[in-house]
């Protein structure tokens, strides 16, 4: 019998990627319209989808970009991701991924304790680690609704959806967190509070943590703060919580799909979001099943970095937000919502319409949120290669275009 296995390792090949990965040619050809019968080849592969793949997408990284809340990912996690493919260990099967169960576990045992945690796993984004924190919610605490800020993200609302649970959605205050003077009764309730909300960046009052039969806080967005000496307060509060999601593929610059989620009682949790299986060694925690080895990477770098320098990123892109803000403030053509909280900005043209503004602004620099029906522009400093002194004065010349 013959074997077809050439394409299983070829170290002439990777090294093509590599250099491919750094000459970023447009000239693109088209694709086949139909599904080849025969094959191209792995390297005449590389050299048709390079231009497309590498050329054809959002550079994340360059100076003039902040980024949204996409981040750019540190070479060291495109070689862990490569690693991670070639061995496509299973997170399932503690058999089958010795060390990546056990790095899962390291991330994890250094991480928890910045949020008074207990230990949690990984799972591919907020939106699960939202599901699975109100799933625990309801089976462990025997919740029967969730209430949460009108600025929750949709993917709280997906979990009540999905888990039978009633929503029940407080007003914001004039800074866009949670108006405290507006919560309901909270008996049998699973509270959810927003360290970061996605469309202004807000910090729910997190001292609000254990008011409610589980307090759940998606921290997806700014939750990797605790981190930082300097802005770890900003979540005070946080540490009295029972569930807490983060996205490692936001502010821990990690590529996707790369979140956790972590409890504070982890046995508690665990067992009520388990399954058993004939067919495996250990249980199954969680909505997933299969599962990346997304740890690995975010092993390497807070190896490569340590807290200091993941924090010193993270302090430069909040500074930069700042700088951005204070330069709104001194323009008479720009309008700030609010000074940001957490590295997004929230601001609009007085002069213009939102939609000239834009159009004056090289394409993707801002995106847009609408509050209270009007329509905004939002900047979410999330590159730390940015140069934002450029940045903000393109964003001020926009301002002062004539109509
Ligand atoms: C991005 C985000 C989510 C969802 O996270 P994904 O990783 O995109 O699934 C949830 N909550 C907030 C506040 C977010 O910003």
């Amino acid at each position: 019998m013959h074997r077809c296995d050439s394409s299983f390792i070829d170290t002439e090949g990777l090294t093509q990627a590599l250099k491919l990965m750094t000459s970023r040619s447009t000239e693109v050809s088209d694709l086949p319209a139909n599904l080849p019968s025969a094959g191209l080849g792995e390297i005449p592969v590389l050299n048709l989808l390079a231009p497309q793949i590498l050329g054809n997408a959002a550079q994340l990284g360059a100076h003039t970009s902040m980024a949204h809340m996409d981040p750019p990912t540190p070479w060291i996690t495109w070689a862990m991701a490569m690693w991670n493919a070639s061995l496509n260990q299973n997170l399932l099967h503690e058999a089958t991924s010795p060390f990546a169960t056990q790095a899962e576990k390291q991330v994890l045992d250094w991480l928890v304790p910045f949020f008074g945690m207990q230990g949690g796993h990984f799972c591919s984004g907020s939106t699960i680690a939202n599901l699975t924190g109100i799933w625990a919610a309801r089976d462990v605490a025997g919740v029967r609704k969730v209430v949460t800020s009108q600025a929750a993200h949709l993917s709280v609302e997906k979990a009540c959806r999905l888990l039978g649970l009633e929503l029940v959605k407080v007003g914001l205050d004039t800074q866009g967190r949670l108006d405290v003077d507006q919560l309901p009764n909270l008996e049998n309730a699973c509270l959810v509070l927003n360290a970061g909300t996605t469309a202004t960046g807000a910090i729910d009052l997190l001292t609000l943590s254990g008011a409610a039969a589980w307090t759940h806080v998606d921290a997806a967005w700014a939750g990797p703060l605790r981190l930082s000496p300097k802005y770890s307060d900003r979540l005070s509060g946080i540490e009295k919580a029972d569930s807490v999601a983060i996205s490692a593929h936001k502010w821990l610059f990690q590529p996707k799909d790369s979140a956790m989620i972590m409890f504070r009682d982890l046995s508690a949790a665990n067992q009520a979001i388990s399954f058993g299986g004939g067919y495996l060694a250990k249980p199954n925690v969680g909505v997933q099943g299969s599962r990346s080895a997304a740890a690995i990477p975010l092993l390497a770098t807070l190896l490569a970095w340590g807290q200091n320098g993941l924090a010193q990123r993270l302090e430069y892109l909040m500074q930069a937000a700042d700088m951005l803000a204070q330069n709104i403030e001194q323009t008479d053509h720009l309008e700030l919502w609010n000074p940001p909280q957490t590295a997004v900005n929230v601001f609009r043209p007085r002069h213009l319409s939102t939609s000239e503004f834009l159009a004056a602004l090289p394409a993707g620099i801002l995106s847009s949120c609408v509050l209270d029906g009007e329509m905004w522009c939002r900047s979410v400093a999330a590159n730390p290669l940015v140069d934002v002194d450029l940045v903000t004065a393109q964003i001020i010349a926009a301002s002062q275009k004539r109509t």
